[in-house]
């Protein structure tokens, strides 16, 4: 007996049955003597319809408005979900974001959550109701509708578990936990059984979807124990947690790839104070996040300079690039978008020296160049040519003994 708190992601809401499906999972939760809150989504491909309808009304949508419209993908399906677990007979009740409160700050379209309240969350639990909350939403201090960014469902949910010191917060999703690489890519991947907060956000920052990554921090944070898993089986899923001993027995937990990025180089740029200034400012300016950087020093008094942006804000970083480089006199830009990012990540890394010089063997072993490293203290990621990101991620995934028996 304890305190569940419960979120549904788009694929476990898609319809009806599947609602109903999750009205019974909550139901059988809640008959085992435990208090539950459920997060919802929004029923799959609702949120991305209505980005679509609003774009037609205008490519740039006021953001205030966006947000008023994106929050009631969540709200249907919370009140959906309600509406049938009180059919079933049960004593439930959905709340919107403002009603529970979760407070954002102004950011439309990416708020962070800065407070919440849980008060009337709660009493209605005191009275053994289920509580069903509509993920992605919250509230500014002025009243208005906020939403947390794409995928931010997971956090409303860790966010709420969190305020609630619940025992336990359950992502339902249509995966059964979190593997050791992409099963569609390593037929041979396995479920995690356990993964520690920090691996988890080093995943999620280089593009694992599972969770969304401001959820994986308020988890680290608030010490909330998270269960991924999935809605469609009755699999245990991976728990993200603390890291303990058990973790170091393994050098490395996962091999990812992301090939979202695209790379900039400006070639015998001056090597001297203030060009790095120059040239990246610009780019932060316009909202851009630059990830890998490398800067080589050259006798000539003159370097190289090559870092990867995002896809979608290549063309955008390349526009602003080339203006640079006439202002610093640069020789010349040039972009790249066939590459992928491969990492390795695990906290065993700590422990055990030599992982990046094995993971470097196995890259040069099929034959595969790298182009640009970075670290952290539990990850390595090499940037290759895109054509060999499968190839890369199956050597390295047997490398590090992940491959299943
Ligand atoms: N419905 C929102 C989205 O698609 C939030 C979520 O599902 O977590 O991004
Ligand atoms: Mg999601």
């Amino acid at each position: 007996m304890g305190l569940i708190v419960q979120k549904y992601g788009g694929t476990s809401v898609a319809n009806l049955e599947r609602i109903q499906n999750v009205a019974n999972r909550v139901v059988r939760t809640h008959q085992q003597g435990n208090d539950v809150v459920v997060i919802v989504s929004a029923m799959a491909g609702v949120t991305d319809g209505l980005i679509n309808l609003a774009r037609k009304v205008n490519e740039t949508p006021d953001k205030r408005e966006l947000d008023a419209l994106l929050a009631t993908g969540e709200q249907t399906t919370a009140a959906l979900l309600a509406m049938m677990l009180r059919s079933m007979g049960f004593q439930a009740l959905s709340l919107m974001g403002f009603q529970v409160e979760v407070r954002t700050d102004f950011c439309y379209g990416n708020a962070r959550i800065q407070d919440i309240r849980v008060d009337r969350v709660r009493s209605l639990l005191a009275d053994r109701a289920i509580v069903v909350v509509a993920g992605f939403q919250g509230c500014d201090p002025d009243g208005n509708i906020t939403t947390l960014g794409r995928g931010g469902s997971d956090t409303s949910a860790v966010a709420i578990a969190a305020a609630l010191k619940a025992d336990c917060c359950e992502i339902y999703t249509d995966v059964t936990g979190v593997f050791t690489a992409d099963p569609s890519v390593v037929p041979k991947a396995r479920k995690i059984d356990k993964i520690s907060y920090e691996e988890m956000l080093e995943m999620a920052s280089i593009g694992a979807k599972v969770l969304q990554i401001r959820s994986v921090e308020f988890a680290m944070k608030y010490n909330v124990p998270v269960h991924v898993r999935s809605s469609f089986s009755e699999e245990e899923g991976t728990m993200v947690v603390n890291e303990d001993n058990g973790m170091e027995r393994v050098v490395v937990s996962a091999v990812t790839m992301n090939k979202n990025d695209a790379r900039i180089t400006l070639r015998k740029v001056p090597d001297m104070p203030g060009i790095a200034a120059k040239i990246f400012s610009p780019v932060a300016e316009a909202g851009i996040s630059v990830d890998m950087i490398i800067q080589n020093t050259r006798a000539s008094g003159k370097t190289d300079l090559t870092f990867t942006v995002p896809k979608a804000d290549f063309k955008a970083a390349l526009a602003i690039e080339k203006k640079v480089a006439e202002d610093i006199a640069a020789e010349d830009v040039f972009g790249d978008e066939n590459i992928a990012k491969v990492s390795v990540t695990g906290v065993g890394m700590r422990s055990h020296p030599g992982v990046a010089a094995r993971m470097f063997n196995t890259l040069a072993r099929e034959g595969i160049n790298i182009m640009m490293i970075s670290t952290s203290e539990i990850r390595i990621s090499c940037l290759i040519e895109q054509k060999y990101a499968e190839l890369a991620v199956q050597a390295l995934h047997t490398e590090f003994g992940l491959d299943a028996a």
